[in-house]
């Protein structure tokens, strides 16, 4: 991951004619759950506002094991008709190293390792066999060497596509969910040629904090965003508090187009 062995930057197709990193900007949105019928609602919305990948959690890290914890198969089958219908990449979780044949299978664009398993090393080395792109995100108390390294226990196995995302880290701070570390942005981009992703609503929390975030990461210097939409957020499965709407998000790509000419 060092850029001292590699000064270019490295460039992750996606697939569906998209790339990360290298000077591309792209942005992952949709809901945090896939929940049903909504999901292909949510993704024309997103589509049609300029996002490029299309996200939904089917497996979900939830704290409690009471919680929601996700349609499973299922829901990657619905992730799928949305991906074929609107022809774009598909990012979803993926948290045990036995459902790798169920996400090749069904040729799941970009696999995410979630915060809870950014230190799972037989999971990392897993996704490492395949070639397929992973948006690995930071720890939940994970120091930016240990994001590198983790994305090292998957490109030492032969995976080189590795997309590396700040989202948030505990800090003392209780206003916020996470305490977003925009620091991390341009100082990943000194010492990796991955792709760095901004991830303004796990960082935050709450829906009106996302939207000026994901303006800062962007002047920052992120690659890529993920944001998460929802066309209800008050009955959201998970993470209802931290959603955009389909308008509010609309808002946030035509502001994130300014600080893009901007900077
Ligand atoms: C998510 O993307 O819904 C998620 C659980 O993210 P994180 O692992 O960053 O908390
Ligand atoms: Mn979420």
């Amino acid at each position: 991951a060092n850029r001292k062995f590699h000064p270019l930057d490295t460039v992750v197709d996606c697939g569906h004619g998209v790339k990360v990193g290298g000077g591309t900007f792209n942005v992952i949105a949709g809901p945090c759950s896939v929940e049903g019928d909504n999901l292909i609602r949510i993704a024309r919305e997103v589509k049609a506002a300029g996002a490029t990948m299309l996200r939904g959690g089917a497996y979900k890290p939830r704290t409690s094991p009471y919680a929601y914890q996700g349609m499973g198969e299922k829901g990657l089958d619905i992730l799928c008709a949305a991906r074929d219908e609107l022809d774009m990449p598909i990012v979803t979780e993926i948290m045990d190293p036995r459902d790798v044949d169920k996400f090749l299978s069904r040729n799941i664009e970009v696999w995410q390792i979630g915060a809870r398993n950014a230190q799972n090393f037989p999971l990392l080395k897993e996704v490492g066999k395949t070639k397929t792109p992973i948006l690995l995100k930071r720890g939940i108390a994970g120091t930016i060497d240990e994001l590198l390294m983790a994305a090292e226990y998957i490109m030492s196995e032969g995976n080189p596509n590795v997309i590396v995302c700040e989202r948030g880290i505990r800090t003392f701070e209780t206003r916020t969910r996470n305490s977003f570390d925009l620091n991390a942005i341009p100082v990943l981009h000194g010492l990796t040629h991955l792709p760095v992703c901004a991830d303004p609503s796990h960082a935050t929390g709450h829906t009106r904090y996302v939207t000026p975030m994901a303006l800062a990461a962007t002047a920052a210097g992120a690659d890529c965003l993920e944001i998460e939409v929802h066309d209800d957020p008050k009955h959201a499965w998970s993470d209802g508090a931290q959603a955009l709407t389909p308008a509010q998000f609309r808002d946030a790509m035509a502001r994130i187009a300014k600080v893009r000419e901007a900077v």
